[in-house]
């Protein structure tokens, strides 16, 4: 198996991540501003008094439209962040107009104002290392899922399968000949080829069928089936989808390619390793009987 190419970390992703600990960073900042106020009498600033101040802080809006992009990362955390942050703003709002008002502070409201700002930096921190790992996970050229981490998904996967008495099926595809692709039109032409197998693959998967990028020009299908022959079906359906659509060339011409694949229903509490290495081995069997087919692997030891 080829080693993966490094991931590239994108412009996007480096910005949101910025503008994640900028936002930890204001947030801390108000601590200052509250000492102000409280010594000095002085007005914290209309973005900390407005009664709508959570919606219309520099992080407020941000989130708002971003909020999409949170969702996805961690949509729980996300909500307790939310509100944290707003009974965050509720709380300085109070407590500073007390303080210009000349009233002695509430101590409740000092408390939880020290609450909700601990709760809105620790909610940050945790979105922060989701979103990082998650990005890691993703291939930068295909945008396919990369396997990394993927053993303990696989458990759970097979878990869910069980469940619903259907067996999980693995099924490894590797591109044919595809290091003539890159000899004969270059390696970037390569890298469109392998966007474009990947395109094709992701929209012959059906719903709850899983793809990743598993290194170099290889795939990795996670199915669950009812049966044996459905798996075959699938093999069928993918290796087709790629038979039927020739990429066009970047100057004029179109490109066949085909892929093989190898097939492994997992045994019962087999590791995800084994189950794949043995595809591995049924893939070779598909190289050596002419490619552009499909084979099923031997059962575990
Ligand atoms: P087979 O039919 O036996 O699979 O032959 P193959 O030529 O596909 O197999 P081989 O493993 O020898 O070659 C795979 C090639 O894939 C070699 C490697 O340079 C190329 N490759 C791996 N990752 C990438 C990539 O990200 N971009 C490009 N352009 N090429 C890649
Ligand atoms: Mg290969
Ligand atoms: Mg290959």
């Amino acid at each position: 198996m080829k080693a993966m190419r490094d991931k590239t970390f994108s412009h996007e992703d480096q910005a949101f991540v910025e503008r994640l600990d900028q936002a930890a960073q204001s947030h801390m900042a108000w601590t200052r501003r509250v000492l102000r106020c409280a010594l000095l009498r002085t007005s914290p600033g209309d973005d900390v008094l407005a009664d709508d101040a959570h919606d219309r802080c520099d992080f407020g809006l941000w989130f708002r439209r971003n909020r999409e992009r949170f969702d996805i990362i961690d949509a729980h955390t996300t909500l307790h962040l939310e509100a944290h942050h707003q009974r965050m703003h509720v709380a300085v709002r109070s407590i500073c107009r007390g303080v210009l008002a000349g009233a002695a502070g509430d101590p409740s409201m000092l408390e939880e104002f020290e609450r909700t700002q601990t709760a809105v930096v620790a909610d940050l921190a945790h979105l922060k290392t989701e979103f990082l790992s998650h990005s890691a996970r993703i291939d930068a050229l295909t945008g396919l899922p990369l396997r990394y981490g993927l053993e303990e998904d696989f458990l759970r996967y097979c878990a869910s399968a069980q469940r619903h008495g259907e067996r999980v099926v693995a099924m490894l595809l590797d591109v044919d000949h595809f290091k003539r692709v890159n000899d004969t039109h270059g390696h970037a032409v390569g890298d469109l080829a392998l966007r474009h197998v990947a395109d094709v693959l992701r929209s012959r998967c059906r719903s709850g069928e899983l793809l990743f990028r598993f290194g170099g020009e290889e795939f990795l299908a996670l199915q669950q089936v009812p049966d044996a022959g459905a798996a075959g079906h699938a093999a069928q359906r993918l290796l087709q989808g790629l038979r039927d659509a020739a990429m066009p060339l970047p100057d004029s011409g179109t490109l066949g390619l085909t892929m093989s694949a190898g097939l492994a229903e997992s045994g019962r509490d087999e590791s995800m390793a084994s189950v794949v290495d043995r595809a591995d081995k049924a893939l070779y069997q598909a190289k050596a009987a002419g490619r552009d087919c499909w084979r099923w692997a031997r059962e575990p030891d």
